[in-house]
């Protein structure tokens, strides 16, 4: 069953069991010039802010220690536990200013509930919905002169959980942190959006049945450096993953969805049958398109199905989607066998609406119809 299915009801207002974070404030935050500075050309995830929330498990006593403290360095005992073993799983999400200067995330309950999962097939403790909740809270609050005002900039949250007991023993770990860390964005594409070119791998495969492919952990994105590293020396930029039972059909990117167009107006996107991580953007855009009239499929794509339809126009255009760049054009499409290019290879009338209507949502431009936006501050 879907996770992401749209919430009946905005949840704008604080969980009512918030749980209280200790604040241990920063003794030596970053100086006001020096934050504006990084505040006004932000690098992804290059500069983080003064603090970090944190949340200990253990078997023995659960969840505990909930509090705020300095942004700094962990210090590992060599035989910890996800050092070895990648016991380890995280999110991504973002804060926006809105216009009257409140902040907002979207649809925040979707990605707590997706760590469930992660944590459930990793073996790692569930946090709770308002632990994940409240730590984000707790750490947009005190760090609220961090979320930058620029247009598309946001505060980009970075939710991570890993097994942290110092023991060799292969089994899940008694012990594990959970920590926020938070670092301002600014728009992704800088000038304008502009198309990738993508390689299409037949080589590697991303997750198989069975694995870990739905759920969010550093081992997925481990496995897909090799061939990125491999595209990108071909001149590509990112890598489209196959299925790893027959090497026919479209997955996802090492860290975004894939969706196709059609020149009838049509959408298609491969299905999550455990093998490709089920996006918020991915899901929150499907709601947009079908909305929008379009006739929306989940259905397996055929790499062969979408070659013939790219060569004679009946594919008018492909995009990737992702919490960091939204919608991504696919402006060109190759592999060892064949190279072609999208529509006229830039970004296709569909791709644009749509990311403009989910930008314009999350920066409250438009209407939350749907109740995607939460209220942090
Ligand atoms: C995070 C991720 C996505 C995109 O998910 P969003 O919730 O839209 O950010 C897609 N594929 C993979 C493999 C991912 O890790």
């Amino acid at each position: 069953m879907s996770t992401l299915a749209t919430p009946a009801t905005a949840q704008t207002t604080a969980p009512t069991s918030a749980p209280t974070f200790e604040v241990h404030a920063s003794a030596n935050p970053v100086p006001d010039d020096e934050r504006a500075a990084a505040l006004a050309a932000p690098r992804f995830g290059t500069v983080f802010t003064d603090h970090m929330t944190r949340i200990s498990w253990s078997q023995a006593d659960g969840w505990h220690g909930h509090r705020v403290e300095p942004y700094g360095p962990l210090q590992l005992d060599p035989a910890t536990a996800v050092l070895h073993y990648a016991q380890e799983i995280f999110e991504g999400l973002k804060a926006y200013r809105h216009a009257d200067g409140s902040v907002w995330s979207f649809r925040p309950e979707a990605n707590a509930a997706r760590f469930r999962q992660s944590a459930h097939r990793l073996a790692l403790p569930e946090l709770p919905q308002d632990d994940f909740l409240g730590a984000i809270r707790a750490l947009v609050g005190v760090d609220r002169a961090w979320v930058p005002t620029g247009e598309e900039t946001s505060l980009y949250l970075r939710p991570f959980m890993y097994a942290s007991e110092a023991f060799l023993g292969v089994r899940a770990s008694l012990e594990a942190e959970f920590l926020v860390i938070a670092s301002p964005v600014g728009p992704y594409f800088a000038g304008g959006v502009k198309p990738v070119s993508i390689w299409v791998s037949r080589d590697y495969h991303r997750a198989g049945a069975g694995g870990t492919g739905a759920a969010k952990c550093g081992g997925n994105y481990a496995a897909s450096l090799l061939p990125q590293q491999e595209a990108y020396a071909k001149g590509f930029e990112q890598v489209c993953f196959l299925d790893d039972r027959t090497g026919t059909q479209l997955e996802e990117l090492g860290g975004m969805n894939v969706v196709v167009v059609y020149a009838d107006g049509s959408v298609a996107t491969p299905p999550v049958s455990g093998t490709i991580l089920e996006g918020v953007t991915r899901s929150s855009i499907l709601r947009l398109l079908t909305d929008a009239g379009h006739e929306v499929a989940e259905r397996p794509i055929l790499l062969d199905e979408l070659r013939a339809g790219l060569a004679d126009g009946s594919v008018s255009e492909v995009f990737a989607c992702g919490t960091a760049a939204v919608m991504t054009p696919i402006g060109r499409l190759a592999s060892d066998d064949f190279d072609l290019v999208v529509g006229d290879g830039q970004a296709g009338p569909v791709t644009t609406r749509i990311r403009a209507e989910l930008t314009d949502i999350q920066y409250g431009r438009a209407a939350d119809r749907h109740g995607w936006l939460t209220r942090l501050l």
